[in-house]
């Protein structure tokens, strides 16, 4: 299990599910060629037949009071369409195993509600879906929560209901601004384009700082050609904007970049480019 130390705090990574994708079929712009011509875009980002690699994962941020889990990937037995069906994985025992009882979360922070996001948010347990962590409370952005509530778009089963409400009925949710203020060293950041209510999660301890993205990157390669993107981005010339804006800041005052989706080695950093960035990781 990867993990990094950010002054006092310790960030560490549980991943669901590993997959491999063709740039093309994944990102909107997306051109292998040009993609193959990155001298700096190597395994293990990409594989020997340049294809794509890519994390479902979830982050654990302990700080000397809290234990926050960030992002809770696509849970077991959800009635998705694709990748993410009926999953029966060991996420959950893994999880545990690492040291993570469930009751130990006092924070669950969703940087947006698609389904990879917010799975195991709740399990099923007797046939209904019920909080997974019974203790904590799940934070969410105020403006993505209105929106995924009255969003039938997202092509993916009843994402709010098996997943979203549950919580929110059992009165464990925290509508909160884009800029929230979690504890001492945790906040939210807005970064918007993915979703218009998108979250990044800042952790800043002892002259240290990293930011978790959440989807507003979904790939290192993304740091050479910020306009490519996922087709679910509901708002494409911004999620471009944001990623270049916070590449820049990242690459400018040497923020440790963990990427939500960005297959291990997971974080690094971001290096100016010419007018773009690359990833050392
Ligand atoms: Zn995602």
């Amino acid at each position: 299990m990867l993990s990094w130390r950010v002054g006092a705090v310790k960030i560490s990574c549980i991943v669901e599910k590993d997959e491999i994708l063709r740039v093309h079929r994944f990102l909107k712009g997306g051109d292998q060629a040009k993609m193959d011509g990155l001298g700096w875009l190597k395994a293990p980002f990409v594989d020997e037949a340049g294809r794509l690699n890519f994390s479902v994962q979830a982050f654990v941020v302990e700080t000397p009071r809290r234990r926050i889990l960030v992002d809770t990937c696509m849970g077991n037995h959800k009635p998705r369409h694709g990748h993410g069906a009926m999953l029966a994985t060991d996420f959950l025992e893994r999880f545990e195993a690492a040291g993570f009882a469930r009751d130990s979360i006092d924070t669950v922070l969703c940087t947006h509600l698609h389904y990879d996001h917010v799975g195991w948010n709740t399990q099923r347990v007797d046939g209904r879906w019920v909080p997974t962590f019974p203790r904590a409370r799940y934070l969410m952005g105020r403006e993505e929560f209105e929106h995924a509530r009255n969003d039938t778009a997202e092509d993916h089963g009843d994402v709010f209901d098996d997943s979203v409400r549950p919580v929110f009925d059992a009165g464990l949710v925290d509508l909160v601004g884009a800029e929230h203020q979690v504890c001492d060293e945790v906040s939210l950041t807005p970064t918007p384009g993915h979703t218009l209510g998108h979250v990044s999660v800042r952790i800043i301890s002892e002259g240290a700082e990293a930011l978790i993205t959440g989807d507003m990157a979904h790939h290192p390669v993304q740091m050479a050609f910020p306009a490519w993107h996922v087709k679910s981005d509901h708002d494409a010339a911004l999620s471009e904007a944001t990623r270049t804006r916070v590449f820049a800041d990242a690459a400018d005052r040497g923020v440790l970049l963990i990427g939500s989706h960005f297959y291990a080695p997971t974080a690094g950093r971001v290096v100016r480019d010419g007018e773009v960035f690359r990833f050392e990781a």
